[in-house]
């Protein structure tokens, strides 16, 4: 057991990003298991609640997804010391008081409440209310696209908690596609089907995944959450999905499930205009105490423009390091700080030629022969790796990966995103490849463990 605990861990490893990782979940640890009852150690109140208010669900649903079983957790504070002691000036302000939402996933601070309205995301939001108000009537299904970090999870969250505040009877499932896929795999495999079925199709009320765009190619997934979408759909249940472009953008999306998804409201997010992202500075900045001057404010919203993670990460970070070097935290501060890459940039794009590069050097083969069309194992093997951490770090489409292998046909790059997909799912080694490769393609050290 101590093995699958770390092995999920380490299995979230590469989403959560090595910082993350290091700070909050290694210094977890598992003491015994009785049962399915975990009973686990944290070196403090703190590192526990954070890593209940932040990690504990997405451990759960690891474990779940590997061993086909749902744990409970019991944490207890231990004073041992630990292997990774966090400095006392760059604790993050201590989380609210956690709030409970009975559907399990639904992170308590993603609300209606603290999402602030504007230019970018005005009919999202408004839909999304009047979605969470009517559920299953108007705005069925309703598809929110947009960017990465300009709040879809938030609206979606928001509105499971809207429904579980004003129609508590509702069963509502939160589901990442990802998780959605992994939980299908694993019920699959496991021979619990029946169960899986029944969690979303008889005892759902309200859908709301996350991501969708993570099944596309992904055909058996894929067919299920179509039939998934049928049954609730004709029975009136509410269903809300998010993705990072709209549905007839996602390329390996089945036509019949793009179709439905565009039955009712699609509505999509953009960045934040300036106004917006003072408002969101400020609402940041009181949450965590932070004490920070309006121009202070309008200079850091006229500096980060991209999305709002990024933009409350660039607050966190100012604050953090104000608070290290003990100085206010001034105009100049900020500029001085957001002018080092490692803090105002997303991390750097990944390309298509990097992941090449990487790869081939990885395996001590050629460029070349990664474009070429040598079907040979040592060569194969890489190639389809390499079409895999295309597809999954750069957002090229399978076409555009698919010219940039030589000019290979797009189902040649799906099946082999497929292959590897599958492979990983019981090779370890390949997993550990695959992750060392990902892993040095976006390694970005500008990522402080805000999340
Ligand atoms: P996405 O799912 O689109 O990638 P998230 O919903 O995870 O983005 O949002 C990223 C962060 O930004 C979250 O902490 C979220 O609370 C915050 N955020 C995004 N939009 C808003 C908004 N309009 N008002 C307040 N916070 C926001
Ligand atoms: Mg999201």
């Amino acid at each position: 057991m101590s093995d699958i605990w770390s092995e999920a861990l380490q299995g979230l490893q590469p989403r959560l990003g090595a910082q993350t990782y290091d700070l909050w979940l290694r210094p977890i640890a598992l003491r015994r298991v009785t049962g399915t009852h975990l009973h686990l150690t944290a070196p403090n109140r703190f590192m526990k609640e954070w890593f209940e208010n932040h990690y504990l669900g997405v451990v759960l649903d690891e474990l779940r997804a590997r061993t086909a079983q749902t744990y409970d957790v019991e944490i207890e504070v231990t004073t041992e010391p630990t292997p990774a002691p966090l400095p006392n000036a760059t604790t993050p302000p201590p989380p609210r008081p956690l709030i409970t939402a009975p559907p399990p996933q639904l992170s308590g601070r993603y609300r209606f409440q603290n999402f602030i309205k504007g230019a970018g995301n005005e009919l999202a939001a408004s839909a999304a209310w009047a979605a969470a108000n009517e559920p299953g009537t108007r705005f069925n299904p309703f598809f929110i696209y947009g960017g990465v970090g300009l709040g879809k999870t938030h609206l979606l969250h928001a509105i499971g908690h809207h429904i579980h505040a004003t129609r508590p009877e509702l069963r509502i499932v939160y589901q990442s596609a990802e998780r959605f896929m992994n939980e299908f795999i694993a019920a699959v495999r496991f021979n619990q089907f029946d169960e899986f079925r029944s969690r979303y199709r008889e005892q759902c009320d309200v859908l709301l995944i996350d991501d969708i765009q993570f099944i596309a190619g992904r055909d058996r997934t894929m067919d299920e959450f179509f039939h998934v979408f049928n049954v609730l759909y004709e029975a009136e249940k509410q269903i809300v999905v998010t993705a990072d472009r709209m549905p007839s953008e996602m390329q390996g999306m089945e036509d019949r499930l793009i179709s439905r998804l565009n039955w009712g409201l699609v509505a999509d997010i953009k960045p934040p205009d300036l106004e917006t992202r003072i408002a969101i500075l400020r609402q940041k900045a009181e949450h965590d105490r932070i004490p920070i001057s309006d121009d202070v404010t309008l200079h850091l919203a006229s500096i980060v423009r991209s999305n709002v993670r990024e933009l409350e990460g660039s607050l966190v970070r100012v604050s953090t390091l104000a608070g290290l070097k003990n100085v206010p935290i001034t105009c100049d501060f900020v500029s001085e700080l957001l002018g080092a890459p490692a803090v105002n940039a997303q991390p750097p794009p990944v390309s298509i030629e990097n992941v090449q590069k990487t790869v081939a050097a990885h395996f001590s083969v050629r460029i070349t022969d990664l474009k070429g069309p040598r079907r040979h194992q040592g060569i194969s093997r890489p190639r389809m790796i390499a079409m895999y951490l295309s597809r999954q770090l750069t957002g090229a489409s399978f076409p555009e990966i698919g010219l940039r292998f030589g000019g290979k046909d797009h189902s040649t790059v799906i099946n082999a995103c497929k292959r590897i997909e599958s492979i990983q799912s019981d090779d370890r080694e390949l997993r550990a490849t695959v992750d060392t490769l990902r892993r040095q393609l976006t390694s970005d050290t500008s990522t402080v463990a805000t999340m």
